[in-house]
């Protein structure tokens, strides 16, 4: 009953506009028909929702945030957004996106998820029900409260839905897979308002789709994720002396060359402080059976000299949680980028030396931004196979990614806004360096990681053609009228 009335008044208040002659301003229509849940920037939950974004290039001012609180808010909104026609808005999960507008807008709206961030594990069948707005923190405290795991992200404060829909790297995807092949449900809200259940027998079409196309098809309100035993694993962060540059790369490459493990996961990185003018080699790696660690981690764990070694076996949740306090101190602006290439002896120690010689150079030229560069290598997750449903990220059963991949993340981050045009360009110049290296050696690989792309790449593309006019179909179906295409401005659109 509450709904029809509040579904008939926004109608009601969209028509009187309209007959009037004049654009209905979506902001005040949103107040009168979800008022609870429509915030100006006056409000302090206005002002909280912006401090929410991680990195001070997305906090933008949209003209009011919308904070729906169940499915049923979130498609009134949209009937209230599409009726409209011509307001922009976007939506955010975590808001860890690094593209500016990807989560947030100026003067549109945003949809702001993060109350719908309840997480239940569903009795019997061991379904961790999750709301769109949750962070992976959430999930794990929820689910390991029944010895249960999920998965997930590596950082508690990242967000599940951009992630889930991006693909999703987890502890377990060396063993598991993508996270988004976890989902056995997605509740979404379409273009249209309706609500409805994507999974392997209801919307299979829109099911696959989901999984890599993003926010191309409607807003995920919930995801129902398979649940397995949750136990302890070993891992965490160790912070290298400069001199272990050279050797960890060699591990890393060497791990990655060396007979598949499925319980070995993680990444290494190296971090070039230009204002401390500094190297700093980073492995954050994890063997999820502790018993039979290291396993073909050993080489990486006893890289010397080490300044730090963060290593513990501890439950999933308390691993997210110390990641989490590594990243949140101290916001700035940061800008990333991806590639992918095969695995060879040489390739890891070539882009490196590459990377080494040029970052210092531009970071010279913006100093007064203070900026940190950074390159991180790591494996990708294998397809589904063995008559798992399909994701949509490209990669057929047969191939072998996992074993031979890696997709590499070029990162500047930088306190001052003046310096943004400037890397921006130094990260496509990087790009292509790298790219060029990859096709010499004849490594290049045109994937490109969706969840850590930059704005002026294309990873939608890079899952092939025949998957881009397969997603590009399941869009004009559930979204006939093309309000994602047109109506969000941010994103990796499809047409
Ligand atoms: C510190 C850090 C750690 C990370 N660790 C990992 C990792 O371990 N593994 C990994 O794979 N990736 C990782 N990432 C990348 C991460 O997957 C992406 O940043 C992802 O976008 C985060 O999801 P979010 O919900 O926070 O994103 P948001 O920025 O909120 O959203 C990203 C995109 O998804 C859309 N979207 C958001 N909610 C919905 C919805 N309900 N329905 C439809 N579309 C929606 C948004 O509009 C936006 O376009 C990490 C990123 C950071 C910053």
């Amino acid at each position: 009953m509450r709904l029809l009335d509040l579904y008939s008044a926004s109608l009601f208040l969209l028509g009187a506009a309209s007959a009037y002659g004049y654009p209905s301003n979506s902001c005040e229509d949103l107040a009168l028909v979800l008022p609870n849940r429509t915030f100006f920037p006056a409000a302090s939950t206005y002002n909280a929702s912006i401090q929410s974004y991680p990195f001070l290039q997305l906090r933008l001012r949209p003209s009011c945030i919308v904070r729906p609180t169940s499915a049923e808010d979130v498609a009134n909104a949209i009937n209230i957004l599409r009726v409209s026609n011509s307001t922009k808005f976007a939506i955010k999960g975590g808001g860890h996106n690094a593209n500016v507008g990807f989560n947030n807008i100026d003067d549109g709206v945003t949809i702001d998820m993060q109350s719908m961030n309840k997480v239940e594990v569903a009795r019997g069948d061991q379904v961790v029900r999750v709301g769109a707005g949750a962070l992976w923190q959430d999930v794990y405290d929820e689910a390991e409260k029944r010895d249960l795991t999920v998965l997930g992200g590596r950082i508690g404060v990242v967000g599940t839905a951009g992630f889930l829909t991006g693909g999703g790297i987890s502890f377990f995807s060396p063993e598991r897979g993508w996270a988004c092949d976890g989902i056995v449900n997605f509740e979404v809200v379409l273009a249209s308002g309706k609500i409805v259940n994507a999974n392997a027998t209801s919307h299979a079409d829109l099911f696959a789709a989901l999984k890599g196309g993003q926010l191309n098809f409607g807003i995920v309100s919930r995801f129902d994720l398979a649940s397995f035993p949750a136990g302890p694993i070993y891992g965490g962060r160790i912070v290298f002396g400069p001199n272990a540059t050279t050797p960890l790369l060699s591990a890393f490459t060497k791990f990655k060359l060396g007979e598949y493990d499925p319980y070995a996961a993680g990444w290494v990185t190296v971090r070039y402080n230009h204002t401390a003018a500094t190297f700093t080699p980073v492995s954050i790696m994890w063997y999820t059976r502790p018993a039979q660690r290291p396993g073909p981690l050993k080489a990486i764990f006893e890289t010397k000299p080490q300044v730090v070694n963060g290593m513990v076996e501890a439950p999933i949740s308390e691993h997210t949680r110390n990641a989490s306090r590594q990243v949140a101190a101290n916001p700035q602006r940061t800008i990333w980028a991806t590639t992918s290439f095969a695995v060879s002896p040489t390739i890891i120690n070539r882009i490196h030396t590459l990377w080494k010689q040029i970052v210092p150079e531009i970071a010279a030229q913006y100093a007064y931004a203070k900026p940190v560069a950074e390159i991180t290598f790591q494996a990708l997750p294998a397809p589904p196979r063995n008559g798992a449903s399909a994701n949509s990220l490209g990669f057929g059963p047969g191939e072998t990614p996992e074993k031979d991949l890696v997709f590499l993340q070029i990162i500047f981050t930088f306190e001052d806004a003046a310096a943004t045009d400037g890397f921006e360009e130094a990260l496509k110049d990087l790009v292509k360096l790298v790219e060029g290296l990859t096709k010499e050696e004849g490594v290049f690989h045109r994937y490109k990681y969706l969840n850590f792309a930059a704005s002026f790449q294309d990873p939608l593309g890079s899952y092939g053609g025949v998957e881009l006019g397969r997603i590009r179909e399941v869009a004009r179906k559930y979204d006939p009228t093309g309000v994602f295409q047109t109506q969000v401005p941010g994103g990796f659109k499809l047409f």
